[in-house]
């Protein structure tokens, strides 16, 4: 007799867990690339990064901790706490809620440092572009 934890501890179990996971999540990429994006391969919504899949993340877009106090969310039972597989299996059984888009580590991490609010600095970089183009090209006389 092979007892369920023996047989979960196979090589054969952890790979199809594994492959299991992978999909799931590549499923995730597809769907919020295309949705947020307008893309058919899986990118980041900020940079455009789309070399591979491990670059990508699924971010919270109103920050994780904001998105707790969602009514829409919190009704599909979201907690902040989800991450991971957690994460993955829940977008997944509530069939792609909004609320996510995917963007690479970098942009990821520069949305979240303090002070940034929830703005990935490529984000700042842009706006200051446009503002000097507008000043480049406007017509008043400063
Ligand atoms: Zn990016
Ligand atoms: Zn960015």
């Amino acid at each position: 007799m092979v007892n369920a934890k023996t047989r979960q501890s196979t090589p054969e179990y952890n790979t199809t867990k594994h492959v299991t996971y992978v999909t799931n999540r590549l499923k995730i990429l597809l769907h919020y690339s295309k949705y947020i994006s307008n893309s058919n391969i899986p990118c980041c919504n900020c940079c455009g990064e789309n070399s591979h899949v491990d670059f990508l993340d699924i971010d919270h877009i109103a920050g994780k901790n904001q998105m707790d106090s969602e009514h829409e969310l919190i009704q599909l039972d979201y907690s902040s706490k989800l991450r991971g597989k957690g994460l993955i299996h829940w977008i997944i059984d509530n069939n792609y809620p909004d609320g996510f888009q995917i963007l690479c580590h970098n942009c990821n991490v520069a949305k979240g440092l303090i002070g940034n609010n929830n703005t990935c600095t490529h984000e700042t970089i842009r706006l200051e572009q446009t503002f000097d183009d507008m000043t480049a090209h406007s017509s008043f006389e400063l």
